[in-house]
């Protein structure tokens, strides 16, 4: 029996759980390849509508999918990965709730652990704010915004302050988002390291990056450019240019590094974290990476992909595709996918796009953009209700904030502002 073990519960372990479904069919279905997935978060998180979900249009539900639903093929086992022994081919994993650990060999090992926002960098960053990559972060931070926009002011009471850090796409998305849920009863601040917002955008399409910056304008975001987040307190944030600012939450997207798993180790590794792949995107003998967790490299410039869905959407496929290939006596196939463009978005109807070169504002960049999403979504019914959720939102309907759960010791961001 040839076994296949995908790590994560991500965009690479859905796709590449697909195409191993379809290559290798028959043999799954006969029992001579296994697939097992393992995940420390049990259901897969479609990042793409956090801004939706913050702004109020979406309900959290929408961006959660379980691992084994959109995994049919798959044994899912979830619990976090502790170790990787690539001589004996095997993964040590503890159980959810569990202080034991198990091992099982693999013949194939597909990485797709994604990464973390490195919080440890500002000091204060990990207690006192919100980085968006661990499981139930985006949620509760939905509940956190809905609640401080739905408070009444009293007096001449200031709105409460949000400041995010990092303008890059998902900064400035993070940014409008907050700012439309607001609606004046928050304020935002975005800082920004850099000299130009969207830096992404900046060099290539400087004319969506200068409407990016005016769609946060409109919304009533104030920006600072080259300013850095340096700390963060209960109740504050100093930034790098001696400025103490009073906050109610602080919003990280300051970039991401890599999940290091024991045993992948920095003989495979860029400097970045990033585990380096070949063409194939094979990292080493039976060991596959793509995502947030690898260093791939684009089949025309030869410059790494950006770490975005739509690259760990095509090296998850690709990489399923190769295994498929190489499980029945096939050599593998290098990545040859180009790209298809990048988008953000700043509230209904106003959005930038870039598909194949060509630059994309407003409602059209908007339609397109939310096309895209949905039909990339791991799971059709939820994309459909998605999208009746989007009619019920463009008719002036949003998500209820929901009540603040007194079920569970509150944290030391909700003891703030209660
Ligand atoms: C808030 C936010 C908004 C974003 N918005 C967009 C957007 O609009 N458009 C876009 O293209 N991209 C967006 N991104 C980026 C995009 O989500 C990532 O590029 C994409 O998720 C990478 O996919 P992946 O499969 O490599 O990793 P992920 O999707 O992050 O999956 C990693 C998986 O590995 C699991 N894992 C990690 N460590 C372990 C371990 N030790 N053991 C077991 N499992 C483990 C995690 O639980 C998770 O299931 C956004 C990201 C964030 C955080």
């Amino acid at each position: 029996m040839t076994r296949v073990v995908l790590l994560g519960g991500g965009y690479v372990t859905l796709h590449a759980h697909a195409a191993l479904a379809r290559g290798l069919r028959r043999e799954i279905r006969s029992g001579a390849v296994q697939l097992v997935v393992l995940t420390a978060d049990p259901a897969h998180s479609y990042h793409g509508f956090t801004g939706e979900v913050l702004a109020g249009l979406l309900p959290f539900a929408r961006t959660r999918t379980p691992v084994a639903g959109a995994c049919p093929r798959a044994r899912v086992e979830h619990g976090v990965v502790v170790e990787v022994d690539r001589k004996r081919r095997t993964v040590t994993w503890r159980p959810a709730g569990s202080s034991d650990t198990r091992t099982m060999t693999w013949d194939h090992l597909v990485v797709g652990t994604g990464g973390r926002e490195p919080a440890a960098l500002v000091p204060g960053l990990a207690e006192h704010g919100w980085t968006l990559r661990s499981p139930g972060d985006i949620e509760r931070l939905a509940a956190r915004v809905g609640h401080l926009a739905g408070r009444s002011l009293e007096g001449d009471a200031r709105p409460p302050l949000v400041l995010v850090a990092g303008g890059g796409l998902a900064g400035v998305e993070l940014a409008a988002a907050v700012a439309d849920r607001g609606r004046g009863r928050l304020r935002v601040e975005l800082v920004h390291a850099g000299d130009r917002l969207v830096p992404e955008l900046a060099v290539s399409q400087p004319r969506l990056a200068r409407r990016a910056a005016a769609e946060l304008e409109r919304l009533g975001v104030r920006v600072r450019l080259g300013v850095r987040l340096v700390e963060v307190t209960a109740g504050s944030a100093w930034l790098s240019d001696g400025t103490l600012l009073p906050t109610a939450d602080v919003i990280a997207t300051t970039g991401q590094r890599p999940v290091r798993l024991p045993g992948l180790g920095d003989e495979l590794r860029d400097l970045r974290g990033r585990l380096l792949t070949g063409s194939d995107l094979s990292v080493g003998e039976g060991v596959w990476a793509a995502g947030d967790a690898a260093r791939v490299l684009h089949p025309v410039t030869g410059e790494p992909v950006a770490a975005n869905a739509l690259w760990a959407i095509k090296g998850g496929h690709h990489v399923g595709t190769n295994v498929a290939r190489v499980v029945r006596g096939r050599p593998a196939q290098a990545f040859r996918y180009r790209g298809l463009g990048r988008a953000a978005s700043f509230g209904l109807g106003h959005s930038v796009a870039e598909l194949y070169g060509v630059p994309l504002t407003g409602t059209t960049a908007w339609v397109l953009r939310l096309a895209f999403f949905l039909r990339f979504m791991p799971d059709r019914r939820q994309a459909l209700r998605t999208l009746a959720d989007t009619v019920r939102a463009v008719r002036g309907t949003r998500v209820p904030a929901p009540p603040v759960d007194r079920t569970r010791p509150r944290t030391e961001r909700e003891a703030r502002v209660a």
